[in-house]
This record gives C-alpha cells, structure tokens and sequence, in this order.
C-alpha cells in the first residue's frame, strides 16, 4: 500500500489523480474539526480546492463525526470548530459560490452507507492501513476503537455520497483513498453498482513537516503555524523552528535538506527565492536568522489577504453557519438520491420513498 517513488522523487500510484489525463466533475474533501486549520493543511489540500473549485463541482465536507474518531471525550467542543474550521475556509478563499460546505452529522444517509460498506471491508485490510497504525503509534494508543479503525470506511462513504471522482488531499490520506476504490469496487461488483472509484490528487506539498522538524504539522503534536495565528505568533514560532543543526555561525555552510524552514521556503516562497536560499545557504552566505525573516514575510503575504477576508466575515457571524447550512441542505438531496440508488442496487428498497 506504500506508494511506489521514481527517481525524480515524484510518486505513482493507481490511486493518485492524473489531471492531464482524466475529466473529473465533482470533488469532494474535507477536514476533521479537531481545531484552527494551519499551513499542512493549506498546502496539503485546501490550496488544490481553492484553485480548482471553479473547475469542478466542489463539495466539503467538515467531518464532525470523523473528529470525533481522535476527540470523542470532547464532543462539546465540535460546534465552535465546526465553526472555526468553516471560517478558516472562508478566509483563505472557498468561495460559498462555488463550493458547497458541508457538515457531516447532518447527512444521516453517510452514516447508513458506512454501515453498508463496513460489511465489506476485512478488519485485516484496516488493521495495516499505514496511517491509521502511524497516528496510533505517534498518539499513543494502545487499544484502537472500532471507529477509529473504520474511519476510512466513514471517508469511503462521504466521498460515494456525492459520487466524487476526485479528493483533494495530503499523502497521509492516500491509503484511505486506496482503501476507498476497494470498497467500491466490491460494491459495483456484488451488486452491479454505478458508484464511482475515486481518485486521490496530492498538493504539491503533500506532507509539511511541523515546526520541531520531525512529525508531519499537527494540531494536535503542537507544531503548527495556524492561518488565524498573528503576526507576532507566527515570527515567534519561526524563529523556534528546528534548522541544520550543525550550523552554528552564518558563515558555515549549511544542508537545506534537513532544515524545516527551507522546506517551508519550497513549499510558499517563490522559485527565485527558493533557489537563492538553497544556494546561499550550502554556501554559508546567508544566516538562519536572515533566512527566517525571508520566510517569515512570504507566509505574512499569503496570510494578508486572508486576515482581511476573515476580519470580513467575523462581523457577520451568522452569515457563517447561513452557509454551511445552506450547503448541507443541498448537499443532502444529492446523498438522498445517492442512498435510493444503492438500496435499489442492493435490492433493499421495500418501499417506493
Ligand atoms: P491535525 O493533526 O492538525 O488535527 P489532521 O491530520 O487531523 O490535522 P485532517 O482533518 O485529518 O487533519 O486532514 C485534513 C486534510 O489536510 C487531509 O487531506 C490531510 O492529508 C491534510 N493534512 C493535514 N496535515 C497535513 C500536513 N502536515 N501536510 C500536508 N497535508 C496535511
Ligand atoms: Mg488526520
């Protein structure tokens, strides 16, 4: 289930989306609301559905009962990030007009249809999901509940709901998407349906390292740089940030493959800048510090734009949960189409609805 890697460090893998190859319609993705939404998650996903949301029928979807898979001893706490996470959508530029913003527990037909997919999934095939034994091991986990396990059942069921042929996400989600296809596959052939295998298509920077340069950035490992953090904030936790260690004056020559700020410079600054701060950097021509106010004024221009959008919509809060519910109202005819189908496939519908 690893993807496999070319030299060139670019991946290939069945499940990944060739968009110079394919005609896709509808994407749906999503976030968990566990929380402020950061830069992994920008350049993981949320800048893919911001470019492509005029292109495609894009729905997402705020994954509430997904959250609760890491945060059910919390579950007060899901309407302020629900919230949260759709301001921080917002903010950063989904446009209402084109996306439709979804929550997830208000479509009860994806509940039903997790149900219908958990029976065709192995325990097995779930138990070695790369990420879910990696997010076990990092938080610690010792016994794994039988909703975290079937989280990407829960996924395989949002993305069929809205028969997506395309999901925008990190690299941590692509044995999800694999998982997805699987089931779906099973499904059409048990039951000679017309559900559709998606594709997953990965940012370009598919996992962002967080600030202490070892675990992918997470709110919940504390190492993130959030879109809603302040300026003050975010140069504090820049100049935090773990460099090449082994520099110690600016005139020594550095390695920028093990420096987190570098990978940020690759991931938001421009390749002009991107290319002198390798440069300078190996050469000994540029100092940690410098180079982090480099950074440092490339994440305050991409995050500008997006404080002004914010300072916007939280003088209309309600404007906020108008759209989301909006969004799921809409959202929720399509799963109510989708689910009649799949009974009707599986010939459980009894009665004419
Ligand atoms: P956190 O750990 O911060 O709570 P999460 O992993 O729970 O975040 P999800 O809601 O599960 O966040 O993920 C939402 C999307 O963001 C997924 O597509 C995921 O792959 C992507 N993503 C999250 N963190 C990163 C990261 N550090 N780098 C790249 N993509 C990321
Ligand atoms: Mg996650």
């Amino acid at each position: 289930m690893e993807p496999e890697k070319e030299n060139s460090g670019t991946l290939i893998n069945s499940a990944i989306a060739d968009e110079s190859k394919f005609e896709y319609k509808r994407i749906l993705t999503g976030d968990r609301p566990t929380g402020p939404l950061h830069l992994g998650h920008y350049a993981g996903s949320l800048k893919n559905r911001i470019r492509l949301q005029d292109r495609y029928e894009t729905f997402i979807l705020i994954a509430d009962i997904q959250a609760l898979t890491t945060n059910f001893e919390h579950p007060e706490k899901l309407k302020e990030n629900i919230f949260l996470v759709a301001l921080d959508y917002l903010s950063a530029g989904i446009d209402p007009n084109l996306s439709t913003i979804v929550i997830q527990s208000m479509i009860p037909e994806i509940s039903e249809l997790t149900t219908f997919f958990s029976m065709l999934v192995s325990v097995n095939l779930l138990k070695h999901n790369p990420t879910i034994k990696t997010e076990a091991k990092e938080r610690g986990y010792k016994e794994l509940t039988y909703g975290f396990l079937g989280y990407p059942v829960s996924q395989t069921a949002d993305i069929a709901i809205f028969k997506a042929d395309l999901v925008p996400v990190g690299i941590d989600q692509l044995p999800h998407i694999e998982i997805a296809r699987k089931i779906v596959r099973k499904f059409n052939e048990l039951y000679c349906g017309k559900l559709i295998e998606p594709f997953a298509l990965i940012g370009k920077f598919p996992r962002l390292v967080g600030l202490d340069g070892n675990l992918k950035m997470s709110k919940y490992y504390g190492n993130a740089i959030n879109l809603s953090d302040d300026f003050d904030s975010i140069k504090i936790k820049i100049r935090s940030a773990l460099t090449d260690k082994n520099r110690i004056h600016p005139a020594d020559k550095g390695n920028p493959d093990i420096c987190t700020i570098y990978s940020y410079h690759m991931a938001f600054s421009d390749e002009t800048l991107v290319n002198e701060t390798g440069y300078n950097c190996r050469n000994g021509k540029i100092g940690c510090v410098k180079c982090k106010e480099n950074l440092f004024a490339v994440i305050k221009n991409l995050l500008e734009p997006m404080n002004e959008r914010r300072a916007r919509y939280l003088n209309n809060k309600d404007e906020i949960w108008d759209i989301m519910l909006t969004g799921t109202k809409k959202a929720r005819l399509t799963a109510i189409e989708t689910i009649k189908e799949v009974k009707e496939s599986m010939k459980i519908l009894y009665a004419p609805e």
